[in-house]
């Protein structure tokens, strides 16, 4: 069966996309972010069959931010096992801010779902409990899944998190004090800032998310990262919770599981055919990249590979 060519298809998207841009804001809240031109605009798209077609930025390394948050899910679910870590984070939309610390109170320390930061605090804390160095690990564990080791933290960006992050290091003491914090609060926000600060391209990030469109193995190589079971958990997860306030929306234009990082990429895939990273600075209200939604917007649209 012959293989479509779905580069002019991005390179039309990409057109189209590039219009919002002008329309958001580069996330200024961490200083470094702030320095990234809000006119970049890449995308890569992997198949399961091992094509793969890329459009504009898409070799350019960015901040990964909260798309490293998929990747300690795995590594937590690994390390500590399903259960206990299922017993410490929920797994329903939380209709508040990805930072926000309201619920958090109100909720007894149990955070909604792993994709917002109280929970992404937590599973790191899975991961810091049981490990030596926990960026190392998470490191070589997104490195395998991509196939590559062209990816980097960037220390920078790390730095000028920690110093501008005192909402995460309320919501990591919140944490503690609710009993669901076990490492240091120190410990726990230094392996955190470092994890948001991993830098990669949208082709190595598209790979890096191939297995989840896969059953949980890397087409590339044959291995296996996953049991299908987690894959499809984590999918799930993606589409109900990926996009913080904005899943909803983002929902009901694309239709596909993603998910988004302040350092405006989107990661998004469609089980059984293809992985897809989208990535352009600018973001809406939400923290979702503007362009990046529209993006994958369109191409569910112009292609019909949305899930429903
Ligand atoms: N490092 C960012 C933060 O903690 C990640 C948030 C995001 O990408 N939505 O605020």
């Amino acid at each position: 069966m012959s293989r479509p060519d779905l580069t002019p298809l991005l390179d039309e998207i990409a057109v189209e996309a590039r219009k919002s841009i002008g329309r958001g804001k580069v996330a200024d809240y961490i200083p470094a972010l702030a320095r990234i031109s809000p006119g970049k605009f890449g995308m890569a798209i992997c198949g399961v069959d091992g094509t793969e077609f890329v459009t504009g930025d898409a070799d350019e390394a960015f901040s990964i931010q909260s798309l490293s948050k998929v990747f300690t899910l795995v590594l937590a679910l690994q390390t500590i096992g399903s259960a206990p870590l299922w017993k410490r984070v929920g797994r329903e939309p939380s209709g508040t801010a990805f930072n926000s610390l309201v619920q958090l109170e109100s909720e007894r320390g149990l955070p909604r779902n792993p994709f917002i930061n109280a929970g992404a605090i937590v599973v790191t804390d899975a991961i810091t409990a049981h490990s030596v160095s926990p960026t190392l690990q998470l490191l070589g564990l997104v490195r395998r899944f991509a196939g590559t080791d062209a990816i980097y933290i960037d220390e920078e960006v790390a730095r000028s998190e920690a110093e501008h992050g005192h909402r995460n290091a309320a919501i990591a003491h919140l944490l503690k004090s609710q009993g669901n914090l076990k490492a240091r609060v120190e410990d726990v926000l230094a392996a955190y800032y470092r994890q948001c600060a991993v830098a990669m391209s949208c082709r190595d990030m598209a790979r890096a998310f191939l297995p989840l469109a896969n059953g949980g193995v890397q087409p590339k190589t044959g291995e296996k990262l996953m049991v299908p079971l987690r894959a499809k958990r984590i999918n799930s997860l993606m589409l109900t919770c990926g996009l913080y306030d904005g899943v909803g929306n983002f929902a009901f234009r694309v239709g596909i599981p993603a998910k988004s990082g302040v350092g405006g990429g989107i990661a998004a895939v469609i089980p059984g055919k293809y992985a897809i990273c989208v990535w352009s600075p600018e973001l809406d209200g939400l923290g979702n990249s503007l362009a990046g939604t529209r993006a994958l917007e369109l191409f569910a649209r112009k292609t019909k590979l949305s899930i429903f």
